[in-house]
């Protein structure tokens, strides 16, 4: 298969992977002519267009809301970290991004695939002297020293807290543990960041799939209150959950329109205006 065609496969899987504001519909933020470029939007509405790929579709894990799991038939491609350095410099130098923003699924050996994301950034930053932004994906279960590689070299890292509690964790995914392969690896990046203030400059953040499990808004609120205070995060993005064809989770109800904005709005209001969690009121 040609590298625009596993281009596109790759940009589409990584689409719902958020680094936006508020409400969004995933099929506007993708040109049909660019596969790849994701238009994100700081807090301040100033849009920035990333370079968002996954490294493969291929994947061990069996998260029941994502497309890509194991349990699923379909084309599994993948870009090598030459291919994708060079079509993310393609893009780059013609002014299409201004940034990069790389995952991957997991088919092996978890380092095996955030080696493979941790030697893009190093072809960039040290063959290619690139010194814009990258964003990269911790993957869970990633080994500590492949972290400190990662944050070494990309502005901000993150990693997918997707629940809010273990149990809710638990009915996304039986592969990976909430607590070790989350949690703790959360706690792994902070402790790096307050050794050295050069990793990852640009903190790391989280996102939740909201609607997915049975976990409610107060749930949420209270996990992301929590991350801001314990784990030092700057940011938690709010994706809503989408019923996808082919995933264990398909036809299962979708969150209402409004969910995720409200979220959005509570956090802000808990963590930029100090307002205390309890004064907000959840039915
Ligand atoms: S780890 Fe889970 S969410 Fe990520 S690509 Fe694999 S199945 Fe999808």
């Amino acid at each position: 298969m040609n590298r625009i065609r596993r281009m596109e496969i790759l940009g589409e899987s990584a689409k719902y992977d958020r680094c936006n504001y508020g409400n969004y519909n995933p099929d506007n933020f993708f040109s049909e002519k660019l596969p790849g470029v994701y238009n994100a939007t700081n807090p301040n509405g100033v849009c920035m267009p990333l370079f968002k790929v996954l490294m493969t579709n291929k994947c061990s894990n069996d998260c029941t809301y994502c497309v890509n799991n194991c349990a699923n038939k379909f084309n599994r491609v993948e870009l090598s970290p030459s291919e994708l350095t060079s079509i993310f410099l393609e893009y780059y130098n013609n002014r299409l991004v201004e940034g990069l923003f790389l995952s991957s699924g997991v088919p092996g050996d978890i380092d095996v695939s955030m080696e493979n994301m941790v030697e893009v950034a190093r072809q960039l930053r040290l063959e290619h002297g690139y010194q814009g932004y990258i964003h990269l994906k911790i993957l869970p279960g990633s080994s500590y020293d492949m972290i400190k590689r990662a944050m070494s070299l990309a502005n901000r890292v993150s990693i997918n807290i997707e629940a809010a509690t273990s149990e809710g964790f638990n009915e996304l995914s039986s592969t990976k543990n909430f607590n070790t392969d989350i949690l703790r690896r959360m706690a792994w990046i902070k402790r790096l960041m307050k050794r050295d203030g050069n990793l990852a400059p640009s903190g790391h953040t989280t996102q939740f799939i909201v609607g997915a499990s049975h976990e409610s808004d107060s749930d949420i609120l209270k996990r992301v209150n929590w991350l801001y205070k314990k784990m030092d995060i700057r940011r938690s993005y709010f994706s809503a959950f989408n019923s996808m064809e082919g995933t264990p989770l398909e036809g299962h109800e979708e969150p209402a329109p409004l969910r995720t904005g409200r979220l959005y709005q509570a956090d802000h209001l808990v963590n930029s205006y100090g307002i205390d969690l309890k004064e907000l009121t959840f039915e």
